[in-house]
């Protein structure tokens, strides 16, 4: 088996304790060498299930194990957006988008306020377990605010993640104990508004049309 072509922890794209105070050293390092590290492992080891089952000729669950497979493989796609959306606060994190982003968000929400409210409240009610994220739809070419239940759950396939918030406990537990609304409060001051400005540029790039629809 060619293991390079498996899942692999990123690395952060800053240090452990540069997001402090708004997520502590402590808290960042466990949820990305713990929980992060064991949605990689998770989904390995699924692929590798796959591989001695067709080996070995035997079958297995196929409908226990790709709900565990899009839980793992879910968990390990939000985590790396995650990281991704965030920096330090005064060093790249916190503020307003500034580019076409900006733009999208005016034209949808009408102020930057409005946007923060509504994705604000999309967090703190996550039933459970879950995420909420800023998606874009390539049918009305609108952006949106997305909630995910667990790492899987609730949200339309295919949708593209441009900004993702965790907000399971292991997220916060150790800073903020059960307090999801003062975490997610804390979350504006490490948003890399630049990044996801850049997503989103990509993204809107990549998805120009090359067949036109009769
Ligand atoms: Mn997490």
């Amino acid at each position: 088996m060619d293991t390079s072509k498996m899942y692999e922890l990123p690395r952060l794209p800053y240090g452990y304790g540069d997001l402090a105070p708004y997520i502590s050293e402590e808290q960042l390092r466990i949820h990305h060498t713990k929980h992060h590290q064991a949605y990689v492992n998770g989904a390995n080891a699924i692929i590798e299930r796959f591989d001695k089952a067709r080996k070995d000729g035997v079958d297995l669950d196929m409908k226990a194990t790709l709900k565990e497979l899009s839980f793992q493989l879910g968990g390990h796609e939000l985590h790396s957006t995650f990281w991704q959306n965030l920096a330090p606060a005064g060093n790249g994190g916190g503020g307003q988008p500034t580019g076409m982003l900006r733009d999208a968000m005016m034209r949808e929400y009408g102020s930057f306020e409005r946007f923060r409210k509504e994705f604000t409240q999309a967090a703190v009610s996550v039933e459970g377990s879950g995420w909420a994220v800023l998606t874009y739809c390539e049918v009305s070419h609108r952006i949106g605010v997305m909630q995910v239940e667990k790492h899987n759950v609730n949200f339309p396939v295919g949708s593209p993640l441009l900004m993702a918030l965790d907000v399971w406990e292991h997220a916060y537990y150790l800073d903020y104990k059960n307090d999801r609304a003062k975490f997610v409060e804390a979350f504006w001051n490490i948003v890399n508004w630049d990044i996801v400005d850049k997503m989103f540029a990509q993204l809107l790039e990549s998805r120009k049309p090359v067949l036109v629809r009769a």
